[in-house]
């Protein structure tokens, strides 16, 4: 299996990226963050838990998070791999993973991050706030709040892989097209 977290701050592409490489590796893409808006969409416990937080830019609790990750895997038993995005986004998740997918004899090939700086990334933020619908992108607010925890909470997860010569950065500035083929030139290897 090919299992990749795709890394980076809000707004750094990784969705719109995601949804590319998932067709060119045939990989099921998981993003955390959808997965809460689809439950906030259809008001379940977890979306009503999810939403006070996600509101406000904060993470939501690890426990309910982690559980909710594991249930997605699981429902892909029949996958060649995934692309992670959006989690791990805390150093307790990223061991969760990592225990969770050794379990079943399987491991984390790579975080692949895309990186770029932060004052572009809340101008892209507040821009795709006019049209996504998503309150937490409209509010610069609560956009800051986002970079305060990824700053604080995730970009920890850096050092984490690269202690495990796992970490591959890649310029996340240009198109589209550029940018896949920038980190699809890092998927090939992993
Ligand atoms: P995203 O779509 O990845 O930007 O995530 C939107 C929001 O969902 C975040 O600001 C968090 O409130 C929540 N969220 C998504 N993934 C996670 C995660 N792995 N851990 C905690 N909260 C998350």
């Amino acid at each position: 299996m090919k299992n990749i977290v795709l890394f980076g701050p809000p707004g750094a592409g990784k969705g719109t990226q995601a949804t590319l490489l998932k067709e060119k590796y045939n990989l099921v893409h998981i993003s955390t963050g959808d997965v809460f808006r689809y439950n906030i969409k259809n008001q379940t416990d977890l979306g009503v838990l999810a939403k006070k937080y996600m509101d406000e830019g904060d993470l939501v609790p690890d426990e309910v998070t982690i559980e909710m990750l594991k249930a997605e895997v699981n429902k892909n038993a029949d996958a060649n791999g995934f692309i992670f995005d959006g989690f791990p986004r805390t150093e307790s998740q990223a061991k969760a993973l990592d225990a969770f997918l050794s379990e079943k004899g399987e491991q984390i090939n790579g975080m692949v991050a895309l990186e770029v700086s932060e004052d572009l990334l809340v101008e892209r933020l507040l821009e795709r706030g006019k049209t996504s619908g998503r309150t937490d992108d409209t509010d610069e607010g609560k956009i800051r709040n986002r970079f305060n925890e990824y700053n604080t909470k995730t970009a920890v997860l850096k050092d984490y892989y690269q202690a495990q010569g796992n970490y591959f950065g890649v310029n996340g500035v240009g198109s589209i097209d550029e940018i896949t083929n920038r980190l699809a030139q890092v998927f090939d290897k992993l």
